[in-house]
């Protein structure tokens, strides 16, 4: 490279913003729009309105350089796939609108998409279907749009792509694609439109666009290294083209990184928060934009380990921009809108819009800096500290291990006596809508304590009532007090605070909200002992325990970031653990500990994953091993890719897990690993995300599919997850269902004795 970058890249950026609105006004408008309330002009002005807010506001608080093509009506992954024509062939047929949807969400007899974690986020994306015929082509033109729609307000701005490489490594193969086959292997048809998009952007005069790769921060194949190289030589030399600023971040480039440097591209984006930049690294006389301003936390930036780490990258690269370590997506708008916060927690905090005021305080800051001294630099690479440990040490004792399985199992079946194949659910009923009106009523003055706890008794009563007449085996009370399975727990402990308007977008127009863990973590009372002590009251059949595990709990909160992740696990392992013994004191003999997230945390480097499942699985066992040998201990994980998590899920020593597995077809029981699985399990029979209700046949078929590769005494049987999202009337109809095929599948079974092996 001999030429300079045709225009200097300026002092500030962000990688991304939020995009739903500050009082989620995006999420409004889909779902007014999904059911026919709006039109999709009402949509797209509300779209519109949304991003003309946010250039405005980030230009208004000094932003150097403004982001565009951050917004997305439903995912960025999304609309990369629609605007390079990655469309498979069973949504073609519908108008460009529904097609877009129907790809997220499905339509009248089309399935979606698959839809996936982002990374070690709560963000979910929408998985493109690449195949071998796929003809890739600039099919929209979303980008220009929005530089177009900026520059009426008189605003530049550098649009925001996803990069080739991440998007096809994102991908998955069409179904039917041939064995052996892998989206990568169509980089070569790929760049050519990404190449017409470049020049389109150059000829509409953008000086810099942004291209996303954090899939390099993962282990990467020479394979792979050699098609980033192969990427960026190819865009880096097109003849009409932006200047390119390639974005990594959640972790080092690690080997990424001088394979980036040595292509054409202007710019490197380098999360600091997460990683660091190593000292060795020539950068070859690139651009970085530092991210030192961390995109996936709400603390305030400690501000003098920030400039010393911009200063010692502003030794080694030609020049250095002040970022965000990645999107703010991940953050919610403003804190100052928290009037419930105690200030001085409210003090250490910042979200979007103060880290934008952070970045362009440390542009300024720098600008006026001395260059670092040798020593400062050296300092700077310490970074913060990694939100991840992967050493597993330090992992405390666990307090009192339990007797082993096969102990347990015999003292469980003597105590609990349930049938062949008991039937229960995953923990939650429907969150009708009455319910859902009382808590805002409850929020808001309008409603007292005492009437919100009749109605959330009447519910337990009917979910109790509708079990017992179905004939399940294992009730729950179905967490009708809960408004989230995190924030219900974080309302309860000390240490966390909970937010007003702290919404974070998860996937679509679907937000949460979630809790911030600031101090140490204490139970004051016992949380869940009421509900399942009324729900027991009114039964005489076993009624489960429910409880959110401890890594879900971190795994879903904003996490202080002054202790090691897995010391602030074992303080929230402790305090379930306090919640285990009083519900067993209180005569709760089933009690499930929920980690949904156990593998949402597996860092994106393997050499960091035994690290994290040594501490991931003794936190578990810490919660859960004060239980005496005859409770039974159940965990639920929302997914089931045995593979990968079948030694952990052993490790966690439950009784009983259940698993996702219908939505997946039932790929879980088909993994060899499985059928050595020495507990119970219980793969999910039907999938809750839709609306359809299973017929007897088809679960009884799963049943016995399950059977194949599982004694009949270790099986249990559920839906994939909980049924919150469902209405009474879907539910009755396929738990009734369930328990049908339960029985007719039973009836081969009840003559062996439940024993033990
Ligand atoms: N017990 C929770 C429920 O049923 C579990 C939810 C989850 O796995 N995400 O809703
Ligand atoms: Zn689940």
């Amino acid at each position: 490279m001999t030429a300079a970058p045709p225009t200097r890249f300026p002092a500030s950026t962000v990688l991304g913003y939020p995009r739903i609105g500050p009082d989620r006004e995006l999420k409004h408008a889909l779902e007014s729009f999904w059911s026919g309330r709006i039109t999709y002009d009402e949509l797209r002005a509300t779209g519109a309105r949304l991003r003309e807010d946010t250039w405005r506001r980030l230009d208004a608080l000094g932003l150097g350089a403004v982001p565009s093509n951050t917004f997305s009506f439903y995912d960025q992954v999304l609309d990369t796939a629609v605007l390079f024509d990655a469309v498979p062939e069973r949504y073609r047929g519908l108008a460009a609108e529904d097609a877009y949807f129907a790809m997220a969400r499905g339509a009248a007899g089309i399935a979606p998409l698959r839809m996936t974690k982002w990374f070690d986020t709560n963000y979910h994306y929408i998985v493109p279907e690449i195949g071998p015929d796929t003809a890739f082509r600039l099919a929209g033109d979303k980008p220009l749009a929005e530089v177009r729609q900026a520059r009426a307000l008189g605003l530049d701005t550098r649009p925001v792509l996803l990069g080739p490489v991440t998007f096809l490594l994102l991908s998955e193969p069409t179904p039917g694609a041939p064995a052996g086959f892998a989206p990568l292997d169509r980089l070569p048809d790929l760049l050519p439109a990404y190449e017409r998009l470049l020049e389109a952007l150059a000829a509409e005069g953008v000086g810099w666009v942004q291209l996303d790769e954090p899939a390099l921060v993962a282990d990467r194949t020479e394979e792979e290294l050699a098609a980033v190289r192969a990427a960026y030589l190819r865009l880096g030399s097109a003849p009409a083209r932006p200047a390119l600023f390639v974005a990594t971040y959640f972790g080092d480039p690690g080997e990424a990184l001088p394979v980036l440097a040595g292509t054409p591209v202007e710019a490197i984006g380098l999360d600091l928060v997460r990683g660091s930049l190593p000292a060795d690294a020539d950068l070859g006389g690139k651009t970085v934009v530092a991210g030192v301003v961390s995109g996936r936390d709400v603390w305030r930036t400690d501000r003098d380990r920030a400039l010393a780490s911009l200063r010692s990258v502003r030794e080694r690269a030609a020049h250095v921009v002040v970022g965000t370590s990645c999107s703010l997506l991940h953050v919610p708008y403003d804190v100052e809108r928290e009037a419930d916060l105690d200030p001085a927690l409210r003090r250490r905090l910042a979200f979007a819009e103060q880290k934008v005021a952070e970045v362009v305080e440390l542009a300024s800051l720098l600008a006026a800096a001395p260059a670092a001294s040798a020593a400062s630099a050296r300092v700077a690479d310490a970074g913060s500290p990694p939100p991840l440990p992967d050493e597993p040490a330090a992992v405390p004792e666990e307090p009192a291990a339990r007797s082993p399985y096969a102990v347990r199992a015999a003292a469980q079946a003597e105590h609990l006596r349930l049938p062949v194949l008991p039937v229960t659910t995953i923990g939650s009923f429907p969150q009708t809508g009455e319910l859902r009106e009382a808590r805002a009523a409850l929020a808001a003055g309008r409603l007292d304590e005492a009437g919100y706890e009749t109605l959330v008794r009447s519910e337990i009563a009917r979910a109790v009532a509708l079990q017992e007449r179905l004939g399940l085996d294992v009730l729950v009370h179905g967490e009708p007090e809960r408004n989230d399975m995190v924030q219900y727990f974080a309302e309860h402990l000390d240490g966390f605070a909970v937010t007003r308007h702290g919404w974070v977008q998860s996937y679509g127009s679907r937000c949460t909200r979630p809790p911030i863990l600031h101090g140490d973590v204490r139970r004051p009372e016992p949380i869940t002992v009421r509900w399942a002590g009324y729900a027991r009251s009114l039964t005489d059949r076993p009624v489960k325990g429910m409880l959110t595990g401890p890594v879900t709990i971190v795994a879903w909160s904003f996490v202080r970031d002054d202790l090691p992740l897995r010391d602030v696990v074992f303080q929230v392992a402790d305090a379930v653990r306090d919640e285990v013994r009083d519900l067993e004191a209180a005569g709760v003999s089933i009690i499930q500990v929920d980690e949904p997230a156990l593998r949402e945390l597996l860092p994106l480097r393997r050499a960091a994953r035994d690290g994290y499942l040594a501490w991931a699985v003794a936190a578990y066992r810490r919660a859960t091993s004060g239980a005496s040998d005859r409770t039974q201990i159940h965990t639920h994980l929302c997914y089931s890719d045995a593979d990968e998590i079948i030694a952990a899920v052993d490790a966690l020593d439950a009784d009983v897990t259940s698993v996702e597995s219908a939505r997946s077809h039932a790929r879980l029981l088909r993994e060899p690993a499985v059928g050595g699985f020495g507990r119970g399990l219980g793969p999910g029979v039907y999938d809750i995300h839709s609306p359809r209700v299973p017929d007897v046949a088809e679960v009884e078929e799963s049943l016995r599919a399950a059977l194949r590769v599982l004694p009949a005494h270790r099986l249990w049987v559920n839906p994939d997850c909980g049924l919150k999202t469902r209405t009474y009337e879907e539910v009755e109809a396929a738990l009734a269902n369930v328990v049908t095929a339960a029985r007719n599948v039973r009836g081969d079974h009840e003559c062996r004795p439940l024993t033990v092996e």
